[in-house]
């Protein structure tokens, strides 16, 4: 048995697992911080596309409204140098790498049913945002720059586990001038260099990168949100910094459910564009069927770090091509006696789904995808099978593909290629193999798969 109402999620906030409650029933709301837009999308960063898409797909299946938002951090300091490297504006670079972004969103499977704010068009929402941090007494002006004060808000902290004090100076903390406090974060800055900048009240500038989620979270959902997620890397200080400025003017911590996906190493290693050791998406889809890369993404539970290798890629080319080979042999069965659609899901489903209610385990749910695939397997050889009872597992394959959100691509036959096709079994089941051969070529002229 399956319910839609037990679910558990870990929240990154207690480091807990927690019975999930939406805000508002059978409804969701969910925020996914987005690319900054200078390059291509790395298949480290392909980690939280793939997962979050899936979490949205699952909440979907079970009878959910999902609201599903990811912005385009399109006004960063790597976009400006990556203009001025090409001499051209920011606008080429930034249109480039969104289409580039949103083309391997959509070659790995991911629904594109997303509102996606990017930051230019957010300005005066964004000015008016640090405004009133500033007249609230949570930020100040310090030269040309707005910072936002960290010692104004107790709760600072609260998402990494860090005290205030302990904060001080800490390795990841730039030392600026400008600042009271080298914990302060930069909410506006002055610009002097070639980069795109809008007039307002504190100069000539352009935002600090942690405010824009905030903004966009309360423009598209009004308020608190149920889950924001991200990788484990946003987690501090760019998440830490989104729940403090909110915080401070709306007394909430933004959304109830805080989820972060573990990294993806590659080969054993952190990888990083400043090390150069990076591996494009692009590129891995080329070499490796998307939804094989898909799979390896979803083969590992989201906390556990994935440590990218070769022959991991090799095999689940393999799991993915066993998968396509058994889901087009049912397929064409079902099509070739008209039972393609209906059926009933089979108990798998339940199992599957449970996994997918304890806190997303695709890992887990693909075991019951594996023990379905087994069985049909089995079942797509018997003679004497019934056709219900293809029809019952075709349909909880279907379910299950589509929640991991592996889509196989084939086309159903025309009236005359479903003719021959007949003919070819026909042929086969009397015997007449000089007429089976000639219907198989035929078959394979067509490009048809069997
Ligand atoms: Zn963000």
């Amino acid at each position: 048995m399956f319910d839609n109402k037990n679910i558990k999620v870990y929240n990154s906030l207690t480091n807990q697992l927690e019975d999930f409650k939406p805000i508002k029933e059978n409804e969701i709301s969910m925020y996914v911080c987005g690319p900054t837009v200078y390059n291509h999308m790395h298949i480290g960063n392909a980690r939280p596309v793939i997962f979050f898409d899936t979490v949205k797909r699952f909440f979907k299946y079970i009878g959910y409204k999902v609201t599903y938002a990811s912005n385009f951090t399109d006004i960063d300091d790597k976009i400006i140098k990556a203009a001025n490297a090409e001499g051209v504006s920011e606008e080429v670079i930034t249109q480039r790498y969104i289409k580039a972004f949103l083309d391997a969103c959509e070659a790995v499977g991911c629904e594109m049913d997303v509102i996606r704010p990017k930051v230019t068009e957010n300005i005066p929402a964004i000015l008016e945002f640090i405004q009133k941090l500033v007249d609230n007494g949570n930020a100040y002006v310090s030269g040309d720059d707005v910072y936002f004060k960290v010692s104004s808000d107790p709760k600072y902290g609260i998402l990494s586990n860090q005290k205030l004090d302990e904060l001080e100076l800490g390795a990841r903390i730039e030392v600026n001038d400008g600042k009271l406090d080298p914990r302060d974060f930069t909410l506006w800055k002055k610009t002097s260099d070639l980069g795109k900048k809008w007039d307002s009240a504190f100069g000539s500038g352009r935002p600090g990168w942690h405010t824009e989620c905030v903004v966009m979270i309360r423009n598209i959902f009004g308020g608190l949100i149920d889950i924001h997620g991200g990788g484990t890397d946003l987690r501090f200080p760019h998440h830490e910094n989104e729940i403090a400025q909110n915080y401070c003017l709306h007394n909430d911590l933004l959304a109830n459910y805080w989820i972060h996906n573990a990294r993806l190493d590659l080969r054993g290693e952190k990888m990083s564009k400043s090390l150069g050791n990076v591996v494009w998406l692009k590129d891995i889809i080329k070499e490796y069927h998307p939804n094989a890369f898909r799979f390896a993404i979803l083969a590992n539970h989201y906390r556990q770090v994935i440590n990218y290798q070769d022959d991991m890629m090799r095999q689940m080319q393999g799991e993915w091509e066993k998968i396509e080979k058994l889901y087009v042999s049912v397929f064409r069965k079902l099509e070739l006696s008209d039972s393609l659609e209906g059926g009933n899901t089979l108990e798998l489903m339940d199992d599957f789904l449970n996994e997918m209610a304890y806190d997303f385990n695709t890992a887990n749910s693909i075991t019951h995808l594996y023990a379905l695939m087994k069985k049909m397997n089995a079942d797509v050889r018997r003679k004497d099978l019934s056709i219900e009872v293809l029809q019952d597992e075709f349909k909880t394959f279907k379910d299950m593909l589509y929640i991991l959100g592996i889509n196989v691509d084939i086309k159903p036959l025309s009236v005359e290629e479903k003719e021959i096709v007949l003919s070819w079994q026909e042929a086969r089941n009397n015997r007449d193999f000089e007429k089976a051969d000639e219907l198989r070529n035929k078959i394979n002229e067509l490009g048809i798969r069997l």
